[in-house]
């Protein structure tokens, strides 16, 4: 690499991205884009001979950009924010330019020893039970996502209730949660080779908020133990995709223990709040838990991907994700000091992400931090305000954070319960360009949801969203 072409082309490649923000109120917040629309603008092969940086910010500007969606508009509610900072896009920068790949402490010491440490840090602001940090026996590590944190944990789960049991067992292992629980454990079971009928999606209702019942998991483990199951794994989540509903966590955790299964927490999205005095009791239970997930990369400033995931001990990820060939071994794993993170998920390779959250720490600090995420559920309850004080619209589930679901109510002569209604209300607005909002369904109900987070979204850009739509509302009534 010329340092020197470096510093030009850098320059100007933050200039480009400083200009995209700056401007980014003016793109329609989803791509309006048809599938394929790109291999008609690009050329079918690649150019023998170099082109100039100019040429292809032409045509990023011209032939990309339209099919972006533009995740850090102030405009976008849709799925969970993703969110971006000057802090988080720093030390994504320096990670890709020092571009090491740390799989093991001896690869590059900074980047393990950072990691281990950050991790710490963001436990001691949640306020985990030490058990979490890197002074016992467990601690944290950055995965990619939720996905890979929930799926290294069910292998080590299901390792240790294998190592019980015996191998054969595998086919008698059950894994319990929630109806509203992400699908990424659904995948993690059938990657870690969790018989689909074993997997119990025990069913949640309007009557408990749509959280996990205890009883109810409490009875489906006595009828599974009485036909000769082995219940090895139970997933909580707090603040739930559908509708942010938070699992009774010291209940759910009590009944894990008592079984002697594996706990996991998923707060993906809401544990970011929990670093907020007024909504760390969300994460009261956590004490019970073997594993705890948060991802920085939704709503903690922190640029994609960068999911925080604690363990109370370690060596059982260990035990399942370990390799040892000869030609990464060395003096300083070899004499067991040190933490290769390599051991602690799935891929070999990991980049220097610690560096982002770090700097997203030491550059906002907790308050403002804090702050930030206080601002949103304000937004939002903001928003559940205008939807109450309009008779056409309802709220559709409890407002725990800064989502809002809610939903146009059906006329007297609806079929279908609203579904239609409201389903052609989220293609209106969304086409429309000025907002990007998505949906869910609740007890049957199609419901829209309204996810604040975007580090850009003040009170006027909700203020807007709301007017849009009202005015696509009418315009669908006035239709009927
Ligand atoms: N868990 C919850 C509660 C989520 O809301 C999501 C995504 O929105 C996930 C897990 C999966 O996240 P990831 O994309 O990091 O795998």
């Amino acid at each position: 690499m010329d340092a020197e072409q470096l510093r030009e082309n850098a320059h100007r490649m933050v200039d480009f991205i400083a200009d995209y923000y700056k401007s980014i109120e003016s793109f329609p917040v989803l791509s309006q884009v048809q599938p394929g629309y790109l291999r008609d603008l690009l050329p079918d092969s690649a150019p023998h001979q170099p082109e100039t940086l100019q040429d292809v910010l032409d045509d990023v500007r011209h032939k990309i950009m339209p099919g972006v969606t533009h995740w850090q508009s102030p405009d976008f509610y849709a799925y969970f924010p993703s969110n971006s900072s000057t802090a988080g896009f720093l030390g994504e920068m320096l990670s890709a330019g020092l571009n090491i790949v740390g799989f093991s402490w001896v690869t590059s010491p900074a980047a393990t020893e950072l990691e281990v440490i950050v991790l710490d840090w963001l436990a001691k602001i949640l306020k985990l039970p030490e058990q979490f940090l890197s002074s016992g026996r467990g601690g944290g590590v950055i995965q990619g996502t939720a996905s890979e944190a929930v799926l290294v944990v069910l292998l080590a789960a299901r390792d240790k209730a294998l190592r019980k049991f015996g191998k054969n067992s595998i086919e008698r292992l059950v894994v319990y949660s929630s109806d509203q629980t992400h699908a990424s454990l659904q995948k993690a079971c059938q990657i870690a080779g969790i018989y689909p009928e074993n997997y119990r999606v025990l069913k949640t209702s309007p009557s408990t908020n749509f959280a996990l019942d205890p009883n109810v998991v409490c009875e489906t483990i006595s009828q599974d133990v009485a036909a000769g199951f082995i219940p090895f794994f139970i997933c909580a989540t707090v603040g739930t995709t559908s509708s942010t509903a938070v699992d009774p966590l010291s209940a759910l955790g009590k009944i894990a223990k008592a079984k002697d299964m594996w706990f996991h927490v998923d707060a993906a999205y809401a544990g970011s709040a929990c670093i907020c005095p007024e909504y760390c009791h969300y994460i009261n239970g956590v004490e019970e838990a073997d594993s705890f997930n948060m991802n920085t990369h939704k709503w903690f400033l922190t640029n994609f991907d960068c999911s925080a995931l604690w363990v109370k001990d370690r060596s059982a990820l260990i035990q399942s994700l370990s390799t040892n060939p000869e030609y990464l071994n060395n003096k300083a794993s070899q004499e067991n000091g040190v933490v290769d993170f390599k051991d602690w998920q799935i891929p070999l390779g990991r980049r220097f992400r610690s560096l982002k959250l770090w700097m997203v720490m030491r550059l906002y600090g907790v308050e403002n931090l804090q702050n930030y995420i206080r601002k949103h559920i304000k937004l939002a309850e903001y928003f559940e305000e205008l939807i109450i004080s309009d008779s056409r619209f309802e709220v559709a589930a409890p407002r725990t954070f800064s989502l809002v679901c809610f939903r146009l109510l059906p006329l007297a002569c609806d079929q279908d319960d609203g579904y239609k209604l409201n389903y052609n209300l989220l293609d209106a607005v969304n086409l429309s360009g000025k907002i990007f909002i998505s949906h869910t369904v609740l007890s049957g109900k199609y419901v829209l949801r309204f996810a604040v987070g975007a580090p850009l979204t003040e009170e006027r850009h909700v203020k807007a969203a709301w007017e849009v739509l009202q005015d696509q509302a009418t315009i669908l009534l006035r239709g009927l």
